[in-house]
Parts: C-alpha cells; structure tokens; sequence
C-alpha cells in the first residue's frame, strides 16, 4: 500500500504522534472503558482537531481532505478518533448556521480545545433512525428555554463543556411537516451538570464513552439557540454529509490497518512449513478486502472533491460511509481469519479493532437508512417510511 496520497505532511505528523500510543495504550484503555486523555491532548495540542475552523476563528482553516487524512491515518494507525473526532466537525453547525456572535464567542475556544463541543444529542430511547419522533421539548420563557426530556447514546457527554441539541420547540401535532418544530441549542453543559442535567455512562462492546443523558427543567438561554427557532433539523442534516465523509475516512483507515496487519501476519506465520500467506485460500479474502478498500476510497474522495467544491454531496457522501463501513469490516473478517486463534486474543489487537469499526454499520447512520436514501433521493423509488 504506497500509492501515492494527499496531505503527506499531516499523515506524517498523525503517524509520529500516534507512534506514541501503542496497541498497549489502546488495550487498556478499552480493558478500563477509560477514555484515551493523553492522546486527545496530543491531538489537541498539535492543533489538529481544529482543522475545520477558519483561521479567523483560531482555527487550521484546512479542507475538508486534510481532515479526512487526519482522522484515516489515526485509525490505519490502530487507534481510534472515536473519542473526539466530534470536536473536528460539530462546531460545523455554529460555523454555518450560528450569529457572528456566537462564531466569536465559541469558535476560538474550540479551536484550541480550552473549549470542548464533543457532544452532539439527537438519539432518543424512541427515535433514533427515526429522528423526527423526538420528544426533548424546549419551552421558551423570556429570555430562556427550559428544556426536559432524554437522549441515547449521547457520546462523549463526560468528556464535553457544550452539547448540540436538537430538541422539539413546537409540538409535532402543531406543526406542517414533521421536520419543522426542531430547534438546536448549544448546551453549557458545566453550568447544567449535577442539578438540571444527569449523564449516565453506557457500557458498550468497544470503548466508546457513550451516555444516556437526562433534562429536567434545564434552563438555556435564549441567546444559545443557534439560527432560527423551528428549523433546526434543516441545520442538523448540513452537517451530515461532513460527518458521513469524516467517518468513511476512519473506515478507510481501520481498513487499511486489518488489511496491512493481516498481510504481515500471513507472511509470517509457518504453518505445513511454509508461510500461510502462499496458500491462495488465505491470499484471496486480503486481495479482495484491499480491492474493497480501494474502490471505498475513490468514493470518498470523490465525495470530498464535491464537498470542497461547495456542493452538497448527499449521493456520494452516503456511498462512501456505506462503502467504506462495509470494506472495513469485510477487511476485519479478512485479519481475523488470517489470525486462526491469534486473531481473538487481545494482544494483536485485532479483536479490538473488529469490536471498534463493528460500529460503523449502525451508527451514525445505519447500512439500511444509507440505501433507503439511495433508492428513494437517487433512483427515484418510492419513499419506504
Ligand atoms: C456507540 C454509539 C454511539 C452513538 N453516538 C451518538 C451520538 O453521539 N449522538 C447521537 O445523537 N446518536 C448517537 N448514536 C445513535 C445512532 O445514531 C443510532 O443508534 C442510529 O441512528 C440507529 O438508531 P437506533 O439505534 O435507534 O436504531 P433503530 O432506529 O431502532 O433501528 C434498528 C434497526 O432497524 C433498521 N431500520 C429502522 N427503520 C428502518 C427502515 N425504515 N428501513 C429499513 N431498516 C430500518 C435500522 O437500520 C437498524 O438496523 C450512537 C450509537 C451508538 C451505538
């Protein structure tokens, strides 16, 4: 694998950097479901989760690409930007859609990390692909929201100071379409924790810092809503097509770590007296996992070449996550069979990874919502749901 890619110098420093942490600082991260602090400090410290925001607000100012390298070389390096790659793209929603104000007041924290907008509250115990069935309800009272209701699977919630919350600000009887009525808020979550605002740990199969989280009468000022009141789903869903190219990018990656640790095991392992790597039952699976690998990557950066190009990408966006989701985790297959017995013991790391980019074929959108979106927006089928 060395064909030539873009942003050689970021992927060069991503690779120094991650050089530091070793699948033993990995594994026992995920041994202690503990989040990986040291290495989001040195993420933050080399400026890079703030690749997306425009130098005038402290940030990078990078393209959409030097983002995507950042986060692909972190997981073909064995580890894994789960635990803050949101700091990357959901100040994507203030950049947009918020004041000048707003931009002013968060951005340049974000940028350099003293300010962390890592938790993004959408999912609900009743809505998760089905988004506009939420029910966090925000009612305005002068200057302020008061704001009850709950989410799933908020991630990254105890690691966070602000969270990006959709939540409901007309009732959806009261409402048109079922998307209008939807309003984003940025939540301080330090002033809100332990009295108005609960956050509860969940226990995944990967080390993922997700959370179920709880509002009762948490106030928010009026002054946090972000755009206008009502449509906020519009906003939330101008985001998606980044954050679907930014987590192809990490599938590209993850595959790109299975399928390089999967050859070099194959090489190496002497079984019948020869290396398990000749026998073509062993060869294929890699063959076809890198060839999967590679198609996923030129949708990827076809999807980037749009995005850059100030298109909104939806078809291409999608087929990437999807593709790239699936090429990961046919590559995971490909590694772990190559292992024999090796492969399920937590040393090579393999197990890990499979467990980590499991994932990608649920959230944040799941495989079946991604050809939904095919069939209907760019076949023209009819709508299914
Ligand atoms: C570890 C983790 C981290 C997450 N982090 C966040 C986060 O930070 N913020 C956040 O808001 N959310 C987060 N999510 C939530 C994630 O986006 C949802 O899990 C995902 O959107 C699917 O929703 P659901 O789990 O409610 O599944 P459901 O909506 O209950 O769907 C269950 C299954 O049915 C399928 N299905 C449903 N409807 C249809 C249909 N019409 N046609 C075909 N198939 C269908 C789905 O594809 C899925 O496979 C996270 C989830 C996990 C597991």
């Amino acid at each position: 694998m060395n064909y030539q890619l873009d942003h050689e110098d970021i992927r060069n420093g991503i690779a120094r950097l991650c050089a530091q942490f070793t699948g033993e600082y990995w594994r026992r991260c995920d041994r202690d479901r503990a989040y990986p602090t040291e290495f989001v400090a040195a993420l933050t410290e080399g400026g890079f989760l703030g690749a997306l925001i425009p130098e005038q607000y402290g940030g990078s100012g990078l393209p959409m690409s030097a983002a995507a390298a950042i986060l692909e070389e972190i997981h073909r390096s064995g580890g894994n930007a789960g635990a803050c790659h949101a700091q990357m793209y959901t100040m994507g929603t203030v950049l947009r859609h918020g004041s000048e104000a707003q931009k002013q007041q968060y951005l340049p924290g974000i940028a350099d990390g003293s300010l962390r907008l890592q938790a993004f509250g959408v999912t609900e115990p009743s809505s998760g692909t089905d988004t506009t069935a939420l029910r966090t309800a925000a009612r305005r009272d002068g200057d302020r929201y008061i704001v009850n209701g709950q989410k799933l699977w908020t991630s990254r919630a105890e690691h966070s100071d602000l969270m990006l919350l959709l939540c409901r600000t007309t009732p959806r009887e009261q409402v048109n379409k079922k998307t209008d009525g939807l309003s984003v808020l940025l939540v301080d979550m330090r002033e809100a924790r332990g009295s108005t605002l609960t956050v509860r740990p969940i226990r995944t199969m990967m080390n993922h810092a997700t959370t179920e989280v709880f509002f009762d009468d948490m106030p928010v000022p009026a002054a946090n809503l972000i755009g206008e009141e009502g449509n906020g789903f519009r906003y939330i869903l101008s985001g998606m097509n980044a954050e679907r190219i930014l987590i192809a990018a990490e599938c590209v990656g993850d595959a790109k770590w299975f399928i390089g640790k999967a050859a070099g095991y194959a090489r190496e392992r002497q079984v019948f007296g020869r290396a398990i790597g000749q026998n073509q039952g062993v060869q294929f699976p890699i063959a076809r996992a890198y060839a999967d690998m590679r198609a996923a990557e030129l949708m990827l950066r076809e999807a980037i070449r749009l995005y850059e190009q100030g298109e909104n990408p939806g078809e291409e966006a999608n087929l990437a996550k999807m593709l790239a989701a699936d090429a990961a985790w046919a590559a995971g297959e490909a590694c772990l069979q190559t292992h024999g017995g090796f492969g399920f013991a937590e040393e090579y790391d393999v197990e890990r990874k499979y467990r980590e980019t499991r994932l990608y074929q649920v959230a944040p959108i799941s495989t079946n919502l991604i050809l939904s979106y095919v069939a209907e927006h760019v076949l023209g089928l009819p709508r299914s749901y």
